[in-house]
């Protein structure tokens, strides 16, 4: 199969695979929900398991929590990521019951300089509207 173009700025995997749900090689099309985490489980096949830290604001006591969200996302053969692994994922269809996302690209394990960095978009917003109704 050809690799193609996903329409968004990531280094294609020099692999090649059959998989139909794989964004390079398959029909998959992803959409434009990015995030980063580290994988925790690839032990299943073609999925992995997702960690995302996060922090979430308390106005009681004007302080941040620190949670963690674990997601499940496609691993295309292509990319195969591995356990520790930082990777960026996207939002594609649903691929199975708990899969919404599938790996895109493995990323250098210094792009995430700290924890607090991840997670960032989503959540600033959230946190954000909480001051400002106080
Ligand atoms: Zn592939």
């Amino acid at each position: 199969m050809k690799k193609k173009n996903i329409g968004i700025d990531v280094k294609a995997p020099k692999e090649k695979c059959e998989d139909e749900n794989c964004p390079f090689h398959g029909s998959l099309k992803i959409r434009t929900v990015s995030l980063v985490g580290t994988i925790v489980t690839s032990k299943m096949q073609k999925s992995a398991t997702i960690e995302m830290p996060r922090k979430r604001y308390i106005p009681k006591y004007e302080r941040f929590e620190k949670k963690r969200t674990k997601m499940t996302a496609h691993n295309p053969p292509c990319i195969k990521a591995k356990e520790g692994d930082v990777v960026r994922f996207m939002e594609c269809r649903p691929i199975s019951k708990t899969k919404n996302y599938v790996i895109v690209e493995i990323l250098d394990k210094t792009h995430i300089t700290s924890k607090e960095d991840m997670y960032e978009g989503i959540e600033n917003k959230k946190t954000e509207e909480k001051v400002q109704e106080k």
